[in-house]
């Protein structure tokens, strides 16, 4: 029998301890995602040594991180083949805060009061002590990869102090049984564990079995070379993912080191679920640092209107566990927005040119998002207007052109870019508004979506153009010249006393009329002072006077 040595903990890990024992908290169960993650991490350093040629004991040991519920004994335990611990080791990683931010952690616990949010510990790196929420008593045995090291055992309750004791006959790595709490028995039935594990480390990077059976089946795709994988692994992985019974209509797959770690794979699914009518839909990419989930459904991480998009985005250099509130105000997850952004703009770029036929169909199925993007998101917005399409005067129907392509084949002497909004190709040419256009040869866009207007009405200006609407009531096309004096066939006093009598007749339904110099066949126009008809229906409809 070897002698039990009794430890006490640092005074901070001690008030630590305090809180996690004796506070409720609703998020518990990441206590396995902690655990798991040290396993991996341990086994992470024995991979490396191995690469790196290192003497290491039990080397024909794979490293595999093994979950063992015990409902019986209402236990849950841990067991990795990782780099293991010295009886120093023990003592400096586990009963000696090695983090300054562990005090901060405590206070801020303290002050949370009932809504603790337990999801930092890792961050301050003690997402070792998690475990003492779900148990009253840990043991943990381990031994070092050191070729002659020696086995131990630590075990606490967590209350004050630690035993450390030499076991023999350990195999290299670590293994923690939790003595799970009355109200925490729940940790030790499969079913429960699985689903953890299949929520929080699906895509560690090594093999977690729970009884025997491989649980993170799904690899961490996104972290393999491009020419390793296969098409049906990438619809595999988004199928898992987006939770789709289909493929994925586009994929992307970056990673980048500047200016900020990225690895990145993201689709985009075949149809928009919210034109379907199932509601607004959730941001759908998690975030993920090394491999281990950070957050699911990550709000920050894109733009809202990217919310149709699914996928990873993996950094190294988030911290393990970053709350909700501190993802919302760090620089370091705006500094990955927007490069990931960035990124997944100029990949749509890139598909517009290289797949314009898939281009087409992301255009119909997602163009809404794109105008929302436009209309609301000033960092992008020259990069989403890069992208917009239209149908126009001078296309054929369901052709489509971008707004550089209308600058590029501008008229000499045209200022504007001239668009207008109808329901239908033909209402459009039907009516009386392009004559003008027609008659100088001018480009129009064609505007079916009601929202276009409003859009446009945001974006005011596209390369250094204004973007106006053709019904627009001053739009100065008109030569002053071009009808003279003796074609004209009313005098200045009979237009006057006819424009006088047609006003009489329309009464309130318009506020002035006069002579138009636009109109070559049509003898009538509608023009509107105020924005454009469109607008002007929208505000109607939301009761508003114009
Ligand atoms: P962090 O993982 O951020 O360092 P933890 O509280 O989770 O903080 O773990 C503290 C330390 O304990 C780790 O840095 C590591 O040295 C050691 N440790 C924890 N679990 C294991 C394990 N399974 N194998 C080897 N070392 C471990
Ligand atoms: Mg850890």
């Amino acid at each position: 029998m070897s002698q039990i040595e009794t430890k006490e903990f640092q005074t901070e890990i001690r008030q630590l301890l305090d809180i996690v024992i004796n506070s409720l908290y609703t998020d518990r169960e990441i206590f396995l995602r902690e655990l798991i993650s040290n396993a991996a991490d341990a086994s992470e350093k024995v991979r490396y040594m191995q690469l790196s040629g290192q003497e290491i004991k039990d080397k024909e040991l794979s490293l595999e991180i093994r979950i063992t519920p015990d409902e019986e004994a209402k236990t849950l335990t841990i067991a990795d083949a990782g780099i293991g611990m010295t009886k120093e080791g023990l003592i400096e990683n586990i009963g000696t805060i090695a983090h300054s931010g562990s005090k901060a952690f405590v206070q801020r616990l303290a002050e949370a009061g009932d809504k603790k949010d337990v999801n930092l510990i890792g961050q301050f790196g003690v997402g070792f002590y998690s475990a003492f929420m779900v148990a009253d008593k840990v043991s943990l045995t381990t031994r070092s990869y050191e070729p002659d090291a020696q086995g131990y055992r630590w075990e606490s309750d967590g209350r004050g102090s630690y035993s450390i004791s030499e076991e023999v006959d350990l195999p290299r790595g670590t293994s923690i049984t939790l003595h799970l709490k009355e109200d925490a028995h729940s940790f030790a039935q499969t079913d429960t564990v699985k689903r953890i594990i299949k929520q929080y480390s699906s895509f560690v990077p090594y093999p977690v079995y729970v009884n025997e059976e491989k649980i993170n089946t799904v690899q961490a795709l996104w972290t393999k070379n491009k020419n390793e994988i296969s098409e049906e692994e990438y619809t595999e992985f988004y199928k898992y993912i987006a939770n789709a019974y289909d493929e994925p209509l586009m994929k992307m797959h970056f990673s980048s080191d500047a200016p900020i770690n990225i690895n990145t794979l993201m689709f985009v699914p075949k149809s928009n679920l919210e034109k379907f009518g199932f509601g607004r839909m959730e941001a759908g990419v998690n975030l993920y640092c090394k491999k281990v989930l950070i957050q699911e459904k990550a709000k920050d991480i894109l733009p809202e209107w990217l919310r149709f998009v699914r996928g990873v985005v993996d950094s190294e250099e988030l911290p393990l566990n970053i709350s909700r509130e501190t993802m919302q105000d760090s620089a370091l997850i705006a500094k990955l927005n927007k490069a990931v952004t960035s990124r997944f703009l100029k990949y749509l770029d890139d598909q517009a040119k290289n797949e314009p036929e898939i281009f087409k169909e992301f255009w119909n199925e997602f163009s809404i998002f794109l105008k929302e993007g436009a209309a609301n998101d000033f960092t992008h917005r020259q990069e989403i207007l890069k992208l917009l399409r239209f149908e126009s005067s001078k296309t054929g129907e369901g052709e489509l052109i971008s707004l550089g392509d209308y600058v590029g084949r501008m008229k000499e002497g045209q200022e504007a870019i001239y668009f207008i909004n109808g329901p239908t190709r033909q209402i459009i040419e039907e009516g009386p508004y392009l004559e003008v256009f027609k008659n100088k040869d001018y480009e129009v866009i064609y505007t079916y979506d009601g929202i276009d207007d409003y859009v446009f009405d945001m974006i005011r200006e596209y390369d250094g153009k204004r973007l106006l609407s053709a019904d627009h009531g001053d739009l100065n096309l008109t030569d002053e010249d071009s009808a003279s004096e003796e074609e004209k066939l009313l005098s200045e006093e009979e237009l006057k006393e006819f424009n006088g009598w047609l006003k009489e007749v329309l009464g309130m339904k318009v506020t002035e009329v006069r002579e138009s110099k636009r109109l070559v066949d049509s003898p009538a126009i509608i023009l509107s002072h105020y924005g454009t008809h469109s607008i002007q229906r929208m505000m109607q409809m939301m009761n508003r006077d114009i």
